[in-house]
Parts: structure tokens; C-alpha cells; sequence
């Protein structure tokens, strides 16, 4: 493994987490998931023992700001350790850094008091977040469009919404609901603003949980929000600065995407060596085949290419870069890297691998999603090409 600006604590860091994520939480992965189709045992079950286990063993919310209560690791740092969280889809929320885009978010913009009611308890893991910038009815990936409404009535906001893969908003204490309030502004990018909106608010509906590639225990959901009335001073940030506010959520939001994605390709790789070494057919076993061969190799330069981008992009963010174009790279190619690297693995295992008897089922449809939620491929794409046709030396390598 390259060890860019890998230091000793981080390494001995990673180690215990490493240790915590094979002996703790890949052995309960199929609790967890039973669990997951149960709220009754989501109050007091597997997940709520792991995250009292990681508490106890310094190991939550490592990455979360150290002001708010989190480890206060630094970009580069974390991409080690998320690697490793990564390995397990339940990882992150095991050690507290599922909810770390939305805590960067109200960390940067809340006020005190909203800060003490809702992103206290979010670094504890008591309550979790969830986010509503996407709409049924338009282009998600062209925020512009976005039609849901809030209107200031006295000293109360007034939602109108329709949202859709609000994710988690059926478990989750608040929605930050992005909605127009300055619908006459000319410059179309200023009329949002993002409203913190407590899911039990008369108005609120949960309309359905999405099913998604033939799962319907995900929490991918459509909400309605009609008349919905909240206090003025739930407006995160300033009025109409919707967009800024969704961008630095997004922006840093991204990297832990591709660092997790890193240790969900790592298992995938390790599952495909495995039953290439152990499966027989034609006179050899799968490992002794050219084909097979070349997809092990491919997987591995897959992986370690992303690594890299996504180190890099982490420096930037360090560094205190605005990181767009690195941000971009990493979205789009390692979204692509995760989807071919797991694809290849259940290739290998043959039919096994489209069960749900190893991870990889599981994994494969994460992969898919991958490539389209925070922005899909093209659009970063887009990002990446109009800047470096703008001026092809405003990429970080020139
Ligand atoms: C698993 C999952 C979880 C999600 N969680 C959340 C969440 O918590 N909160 C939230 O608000 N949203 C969430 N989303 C929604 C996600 O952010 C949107 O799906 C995404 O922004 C794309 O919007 P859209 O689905 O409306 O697709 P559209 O905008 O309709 O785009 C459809 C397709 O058009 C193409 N396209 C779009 N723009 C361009 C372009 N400029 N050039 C070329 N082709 C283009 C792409 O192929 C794209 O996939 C989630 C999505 C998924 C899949």
C-alpha cells in the first residue's frame, strides 16, 4: 500500500479500526440486515451495540470537526480510515460518520441554537439528518429547476414540497428541505435556501419508501411536505444562498463517497481472489486463467488509480482549495471503478454472486446508485470538460 502522508498515529488508528470493522461488524452484517427490515430492533439491537463498542474504543466520529465533539482528522487523514469503514455497508454508521456531510453543513452554517438541537445530537449519533434537494418532477441534476416553495408568513416559514430519495428521511429527526423563497430573484442561482425542517411537523408525509432494483427495505423516500409551518429562525444560512449551502455539503461529501467506495472495491477484489483460487473448471482453477487474470489485474490498477485521485483530492480540500476539478475526477471515475471492480467479483463467483449469500448483491446495487446520486456521471464530467476548455492548464497536474 502507498503511504502518502500516512503517519504513524493514523496507521495505528487504522489498524484498530480495521480490527474493529472484521472482528465487530463483518460478522454481524447479516443481523444487520435483517435488522434493517425491523425498526422495532433498529431501537435496541445489533447496530446500537456497535456504536456504543466504537464509543467505548475511540473509534466514532473520527472524521466529524474537533469543536463539535468529532476526532478532527484532516481530509488526507480520513481517506485511510474510510477505506476501511468502508469495507462493510454498515461501517459508517457503526462509527458515527454517516452523517458527516450534514454535520460539515451545520457546522459551517448553523446557528447556536440550531447547532444545539440538531448537530450535537447528529455527532453523538442520537438523531440522523436527511436532505431534500431532489424533486419527482424535474431534472435533479439541474438544481435550478427545483419547484418545491416556502413563503415567510409572520414569523413562520411555509413549505410546499415534493421531494423524492430523501434518504433516511423515515428515521431521520429533520429534513434540510431546499426550496425557492426568492422566486422573483434575476439570477435564477439566488432563489433557494435550505429550511431545517423536523420530520414530525404537522404536514410532513413520508409518502412511501422507494423501492429500489428489486429492494424495498431501503430508505429512498418520497415526502410531501403541504403547508408545513416551521419558525423563521429554521432558515439555515442566508436567504436565498440555497445553492452555496447544498455545494459545500456536496463537495466534501463526495470524497467520503470515494474513500468508502475504495473499501467496498477492496472486499469485492478480496471475494474475487478467493473463489478464483478455490473454484475448478475446464482443468484449472479460475486463478490459472488468462481471462480471469486480467480482470484481477485490471482491478487492482482500478483501484489504486482511484486511491490516488481520491488522496489527491483530499490534499486539495487540506489545502483549502475549492477542488472542483479533482472532486469531479473522483466522482465519476470511481463510481466506475466500484460499479467494474464488484462486477468483475460476481462475474467470478458465477451465479453465486447474484445471491445474496455474499456481499456483492448488495454491493452491485450501491455501485449502480453510485453513479448517479450526488450528480451523475455526465454532469461531473460536464464540470471537468468546461473548465479545462475554459483553460486546459486549470487542471491540478499542469
Ligand atoms: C441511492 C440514491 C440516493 C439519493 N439520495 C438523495 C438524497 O438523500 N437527497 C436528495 O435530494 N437526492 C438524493 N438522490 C437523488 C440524486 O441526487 C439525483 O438522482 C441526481 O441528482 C440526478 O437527478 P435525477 O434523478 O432527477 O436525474 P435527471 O436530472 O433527470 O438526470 C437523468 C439523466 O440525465 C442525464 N443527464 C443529466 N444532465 C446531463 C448533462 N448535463 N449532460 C448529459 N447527460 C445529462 C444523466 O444520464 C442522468 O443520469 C439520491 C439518488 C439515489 C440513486
Amino acid at each position: 500500500m502507498g503511504s502518502y502522508g500516512l503517519t504513524d498515529d493514523v496507521r495505528a488508528l487504522r489498524e484498530r479500526m480495521r480490527r474493529f470493522l472484521d472482528e465487530q461488524v463483518l460478522p454481524a452484517e447479516a443481523d444487520l440486515e435483517r435488522e434493517e427490515h425491523d425498526p422495532a430492533a433498529r431501537r435496541d439491537g445489533v447496530m446500537v451495540r456497535l456504536k456504543a463498542r466504537a464509543q467505548e474504543e475511540g473509534l466514532w466520529a473520527l472524521g466529524h470537526p474537533a469543536e463539535i465533539g468529532g476526532g478532527g482528522l484532516p481530509f488526507m487523514a480520513f481517506v485511510y480510515l474510510n477505506e476501511i469503514i468502508g469495507r462493510s455497508h454498515w461501517g459508517q454508521v457503526a462509527v458515527g460518520s454517516v452523517s458527516m456531510q450534514d454535520s460539515i453543513m451545520l457546522h459551517r452554517y448553523g446557528t447556536p441554537e440550531q447547532k444545539r438541537r440538531w448537530l450535537e445530537p447528529m455527532v453523538a449519533g442520537e438523531l440522523y439528518p436527511s436532505v431534500g434537494l431532489t424533486e419527482p418532477d424535474v431534472a435533479g441534476s439541474d438544481p435550478t429547476l427545483m419547484q418545491s416553495q416556502a413563503r415567510l408568513d409572520g414569523n413562520e416559514w411555509v413549505l410546499d414540497a415534493h421531494k423524492w430519495f430523501t434518504s433516511g428521511a423515515s428515521h431521520a429527526a429533520f429534513t434540510t428541505v431546499f426550496c425557492q423563497t426568492e422566486p422573483d430573484s434575476v439570477d435564477r442561482w439566488s432563489r433557494f435556501s435550505a429550511i431545517l425542517v423536523p420530520t414530525d411537523t404537522p404536514g410532513y408525509e413520508v409518502v412511501r419508501v422507494v423501492p429500489t432494483m428489486g429492494h424495498t427495505g431501503g430508505d429512498h423516500c418520497e415526502i410531501r411536505l403541504r403547508g408545513v409551518r416551521v419558525p423563521k429562525d429554521h432558515l439555515l444560512g442566508p436567504r436565498g444562498q440555497g445553492f452555496g449551502i447544498a455545494q459545500k455539503r456536496l463537495g466534501p461529501g463526495r470524497i467520503f463517497h470515494c474513500m468508502r467506495w475504495l473499501g467496498q472495491a477492496q472486499r469485492a477484489f478480496e471475494l474475487m481472489c478467493a473463489r478464483a483460487t478455490a473454484r475448478f473448471a475446464h482443468g484449472s482453477l479460475l486463478a490459472e486463467k488468462g481471462e480471469i487474470q486480467r480482470y484481477v489485474a485490471e482491478s487492482a490498477a482500478d483501484i489504486q488509480a482511484a486511491r490516488l485521485m481520491t488522496l489527491d483530492a483530499a490534499m486539495a480540500m487540506d489545502q483549502g482549495t475549492e477542488a472542483r476539478i479533482e472532486i469531479s475526477l473522483i466522482k465519476f471515475r470511481g463510481a466506475q471503478m466500484l460499479h467494474d471492480v464488484i462486477d468483475r467479483a460476481i462475474q467470478v463467483h458465477g451465479a453465486l454472486g447474484v445471491t445474496a449469500d455474499t456481499p456483492l448483491e448488495r454491493m452491485y446495487r450501491e455501485a449502480r446508485y453510485a453513479r448517479i446520486y450526488d450528480g451523475p456521471d455526465e454532469v461531473h464530467r460536464m464540470v471537468v470538460a468546461r473548465r479545462l476548455l475554459r483553460d486546459p492548464n486549470a487542471a491540478p497536474w499542469a
